[in-house]
């Protein structure tokens, strides 16, 4: 149900896979999302569901998740192409999307970085 991304960028930062959404036993209270604590320049996954209460584990600061236009390359060509990912919140008219754009490199800090989807999981 959920999909594996993999986020990449030039100046070498690379996340790993990372899995989005939810899967079978928890997608009714779940969605692993990408955030950054810009104070670590860390990328984090935290469930989008809960998202008033996530914080970063090292140092206690606010959250922004990666569908928020500021982590977004602003080049209007960028934002109308498909969306890479939609996750519908369980119960909720609330969406979490990300667009198939450029995103916010934590560690560059350049709008560099892009997300990789290399399929399912669960
Ligand atoms: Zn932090
Ligand atoms: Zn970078």
């Amino acid at each position: 149900m959920g999909i594996i991304l993999r986020g990449l960028c030039g100046c070498g930062y690379d996340t790993g896979d990372m899995f989005i959404g939810g899967g079978f036993t928890n997608f009714m209270d779940t969605c692993n999302a990408p955030a950054v604590c810009l104070q670590c320049s860390e990328l984090v996954i935290r469930n989008y569901a809960k998202r008033g209460s996530a914080r970063c584990h090292a140092c206690r600061s606010s959250l922004t998740f990666y569908d928020d236009s500021s982590l977004h390359d602003p080049s209007p060509e960028n934002e109308v192409s498909d969306y890479l990912f939609v996750w519908r919140i369980s119960g909720k008219n609330e969406y979490f999307k990300l667009p198939d754009t450029n995103y916010l490199c934590p560690k560059c800090r350049n709008m560099t970085l892009v997300f990789k989807d290399k399929g399912h999981w669960d």
